[in-house]
């Protein structure tokens, strides 16, 4: 386990910790949070190595439950995800339509075959064996499984809640930026420690999700990332289901109803206006 102590994104020292937060889903163990005073990143501490994180991940605790209530959350997030789903693609459509796209983390493929069935030509990423496997199933294409492997050029890059799990924040984004046509578009989404769920459930807030999420991105930041890579983020979209799906976990860890997740998912997003729900979409250019 690495402790951090030196901001991994800008090597400044000055890190203040500002929550402790428990992995809720599988370990229990506790972790900090450390804001780079530079910079404003935010990391979890410690970090696990690319070797020991595997058993952070060991669970089929998101996806398969069996009792009632975690029954309902997962139905009430698969009919989100297929909503979800549709609003993905009509937000690339607005840029680029029927053109290369690469989906990084694609997971067992979800969201690259509803674009593939729409017409774009799909690469993908995914570092997992069993998920890459699915991927490639159901599209036919044989997925990069590092993304140094990943080669060409793509009009659409698409990181849908993965990046908060990425150890090497400028490694990443030397690798996007080289990987992004000239008129391409990242479409990057990540949780959002701002949003007023954030600040509401404070360490019980389920998208913190230590320590899977090494890090939590603030808006400055992102911005900061982009800048840096000669790249800059033409518009910010919310993520309106996400406060109601993280505000309902956040209940289960507190012993919370859902009735109370419910409320308090409307409220997170009546406050959040349109630029700062519980998870963002930063669509990001060439400056
Ligand atoms: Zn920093």
């Amino acid at each position: 386990m690495n402790q951090i102590t030196t901001c991994n994104y800008c090597e400044c020292d000055d890190l203040t910790p500002i929550l402790q937060v428990t992995d809720h889903s599988i370990t229990n163990e506790k972790f900090e949070l450390l804001e780079c005073f530079c910079c404003g990143l935010i990391h979890t501490s410690p970090q696990p190595s690319e070797t020991e994180i595997g058993k952070y991940y060991q669970s089929d605790n998101y996806v398969s439950h069996s009792d009632t209530k975690e029954g309902l959350i997962n139905k009430i997030y698969h009919i989100a995800r297929k909503i979800a789903l549709n609003r993905k693609a009509s937000i690339i459509s607005d840029f680029h339509k029927k053109t290369s796209l690469l989906d990084i983390g694609c997971g067992t493929g979800y969201f690259a075959a509803h674009m593939q069935r729409r017409g774009y030509t799909v690469s993908v990423m995914e570092p997992d064996p069993g998920a890459a496997e699915q991927a490639k199933q159901k599209l036919n294409v044989d997925p990069y499984t590092t993304l140094e492997a990943v080669q060409g050029t793509y009009k659409t890059i698409t990181m849908w809640h993965v990046f908060e799990h990425v150890l090497d924040i400028n490694k990443t984004f030397e690798k996007i930026e080289s990987l992004l046509d000239t008129d391409g578009v990242l479409v990057l989404a990540v949780p959002n420690p701002e949003s007023p769920d954030a600040k509401l459930y404070k360490e019980n807030w389920a998208a913190y999700d230590v320590p899977r999420h090494v890090y939590h991105y603030k808006k400055t930041v992102i911005k900061q990332i982009a800048n840096r890579y000669d790249l800059k983020v033409h518009s910010i979209l919310p993520m309106k289901m996400d406060s109601y799906y993280i505000s309902m976990l956040s209940e289960k860890y507190k012993g919370g109803n859902i009735l109370k997740a419910i409320w308090n998912g409307l409220r997170s997003n009546i406050k959040a206006g349109k630029h700062n729900t519980s998870s963002l979409i930063y669509i990001i250019e060439r400056k």
